[in-house]
Formats: C-alpha cells, structure tokens, sequence
C-alpha cells in the first residue's frame, strides 16, 4: 500500500462556482466570489476586515507593511516556523528574533517573549502550529504593555477555535492560508483579517498597487490614483470560486480530519504512556482543525530510523520546519544553532504522519499497524 502524505481534497462544487466565475467575464480581484467568501466568513465566525490575497505569504506581506515595518525594526517570532513568516518582515528591512516553543505544542513560548523585547521591537508574530491555536491572550497582553502590533500567522489554523472563536480573531491582523497543503485550499491562496478597524482602509489601497481604486468602486470618488505604498495582493475570482466550495465543505472536511485524527491519537495513546513518544497536548479552550498529527521522538536517531521503516512500506512521514534560525537565512543573521536549544532538538526529533479527508480507514489502519511493528522491532515492546 502507498501512502502518500497529503492529497487535495475536493468537495464537488468547485467545478461549478469556477466555471461560473468564467462566464461572469469578471475575472480579477475584489468580484462576486470574493466577496461572497467573505460574507461566509463573516457569517460562520463573525471575521471582518477579510481581505483575500494570492498566499498567507502575501497576506504576511501586507499585514507588514500595515503595520509600518521598518529598516531597523525587530519582529518577535518562532524559530519553529515557514520561511514565509520571517520573509514578511525582512523584506522590508527588519530583523527576525527567533523565540523557543514549548514542546507541548510547538507554539511560541509565551513566558520567553517579554525577555526579547528591546526599544526596536515593533511586532509579535506567532504561529499556529498544526491548527493548534498559540495563546493568544497571554501574548496581546505582552503586546499591550508595550504597544506592539500583533500579527497572528493562522496559515495552518482556518477554522480553528480559541475560547470558542476563530483563532486569529483576538490579534491586531491575522492571515490565512488556502494553498494546497493546508486544509481549505484554492491551489494558491490566502486572506488577511485586519481586525483592527483603523487599518481596513489603508489595506484596501496597499490591496490595490497602493491606489485609492477602492473608493472608486464604492461610488465615493470617480478617480482613483497612487496613494500609498502598496503591491498586487488580490486573488483572483476564479480562484476565490474554488474557496468558496472548499469552505461551504468546511464542516464535512473538518469531520473527516477529526476522526482520522482521533483514531492516530487513540491508538497511539499506549505508546505516549509507556514513555516511547510525545504528541500534541491541546488546552480544553482550544479546538483544532486537525490540519495535522505529529509525534515526538526521544532522539533524533530514532526519529530517522521511523521516518526509514514507514518509507520501506510505502508511508509518507514527513520532518517538519528545519528552524529558522540555523537555516543558511538565520545563520546570516548572526544566529548560531546553540541559540535556540529548545527549539533545535524538538524539531531534530518531531515527525508528522500522512492526515487528509480521503485517507480510508482501510490505510489509516495500515499506518497504525505499520507504526506498531516499528515500535515493536525498536522498542522491543510485547503484547501491543
Ligand atoms: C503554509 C504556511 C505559510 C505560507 O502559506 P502560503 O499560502 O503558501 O503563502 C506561512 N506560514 C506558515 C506557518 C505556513 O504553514
């Protein structure tokens, strides 16, 4: 059997709206399906200020230049994260400082995040790792006490709930993924929540190549011109039409996740109990998207020797992030690899397992089974 890590799923509907978003002969941004994905997210989770845009990196991007993100400047973010949440910021010229997670959900360390703070920070960017909400609360409240714009990176966390909202909801700006890896996908694409009111009329311009086209098309002036710094940031209604089917089937792919998900989580138990592995440990507050399912090691070697076994029968298990920090970029940065301890040996020992909605129970039995006689023949464990 092969099992491969991750495939795209499909609802049905995205032919359907695609094609309809053709005939409309409105084809760029800013058009009907756009603006009905955002009503839908308005709708299920009360998100205002939506902006679609081509990527969570674009997203990222904008939210940046939001915020006024200067040469100079010093954005506080995990190590443990893509290449994309560094790059938002050190396009425009401001230096990554790279904060440890915490091993129980490889989220920033909130109680590490006040000791890096200088009168050069300007921005707090946490993650959401594998859908599994940062804390958020605790994080604004660093924020607030010395003015700094918190940039939630939910790319993997669509749907996700944190005290019982949106995750991305309680940050200043808050963006989203919908590439084909993530769990609600259009190929490529992503939007940005500006939940801070004053920003939304400026991030439409920076939307817009930096013009004021917006309040052309709102009947509020009959010309628009160049404004604002700004970039091309729109997705197209095209795309935003493969969205719109992927998020009418959010419950439905949700539910599938979940009892994949639930089953790994239940038949891996024995082993987190016996001492043999970790896996993510979610706050009752917080309620995953299941966007995906690790498990820690106790050494790196064994890691590899996992990751070798499940090749050999044909299952795709994934490593994750290698940290930014001591990444070519990081070293650059005048980072070294002892910098962040913490960070570089959970990720030299963290392995995720293949989760997507049309994973049958037929394979996801096969992996169960397969991580078993793997443990079997390495730990030496009997009567599993
Ligand atoms: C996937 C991902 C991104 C990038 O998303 P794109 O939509 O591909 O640009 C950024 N940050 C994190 C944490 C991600 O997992």
């Amino acid at each position: 059997m092969e099992i491969p890590f991750n495939l795209p799923y499909l609802t049905g509907k995205e032919t359907t709206y695609m094609a309809e978003a053709l005939a409309s002969g409105k084809h760029a941004g800013n058009y009907s399906f756009n603006s009905r994905v955002k009503d839908l997210m308005e709708r299920k989770y009360n998100l205002k200020g939506v902006f679609l845009t081509p990527s969570c990196t674009a997203a990222l991007e904008m939210g940046a230049l939001l915020a006024n993100i200067q040469p100079g400047d010093e954005v506080i973010m995990p190590s443990f994260t893509f290449s994309s949440t560094a790059n938002a910021v050190v396009i425009f010229g401001a230096k990554p400082i790279f904060c440890e997670v915490r091993a129980s959900d490889m989220n920033i360390d909130p109680g590490k995040i006040e000791g890096l703070i200088t009168p050069k920070t300007k921005m707090i960017i946490p993650i959401d790792y594998a859908g599994v909400p940062c804390d958020i609360d605790e994080i604004m409240q660093i924020a607030e006490k010395y003015n700094l714009t918190v940039m939630q990176d939910c790319a993997q966390s669509y749907g996700s709930l944190y005290k019982k909202e949106i995750s991305g909801k309680k940050a200043h700006l808050a963006c989203y993924s919908f590439h084909d890896t993530k769990n609600y996908s259009c190929g490529e694409g992503g939007a940005i929540a500006v939940n801070k009111a004053e920003y939304r009329e400026r991030a439409s311009f920076i939307m817009e190549k930096g013009t004021d086209r917006n309040r052309v098309v709102k009947g509020l002036q009959n010309k628009y011109s160049w404004i604002e710094k700004g970039s091309s940031y729109l997705l197209s209604d095209i795309l935003a039409g493969m969205l719109l089917a992927q998020l009418e089937g959010e419950d439905e792919i949700k539910a599938k996740r979940k009892s994949i998900y639930n089953y790994y989580f239940h038949h891996l138990k024995d082993f987190v109990d016996r001492g043999c592995v970790k896996i993510q440990e979610t706050d009752t507050f917080k309620i995953s998207n299941y966007h995906c399912f690790w498990l820690i090691f106790n050494s790196n070697k064994q890691r590899e020797f996992f990751i070798q076994e499940m090749e050999n029968k044909g299952i795709a298990a994934y490593t994750s992030y290698i940290p930014l920090h001591s990444s070519k970029m990081g070293l650059k940065f005048g980072y070294n690899k002892e910098d962040l301890p913490v960070t570089e040996d959970l990720a030299s020992r963290l392995v995720r397992l293949p989760l997507y909605p049309d994973l049958t129970l037929k394979e996801v039995e096969f992996v169960i089974q397969s991580i078993k006689e793997i443990f079997k023949k390495k730990f030496k464990l009997s009567n599993l």
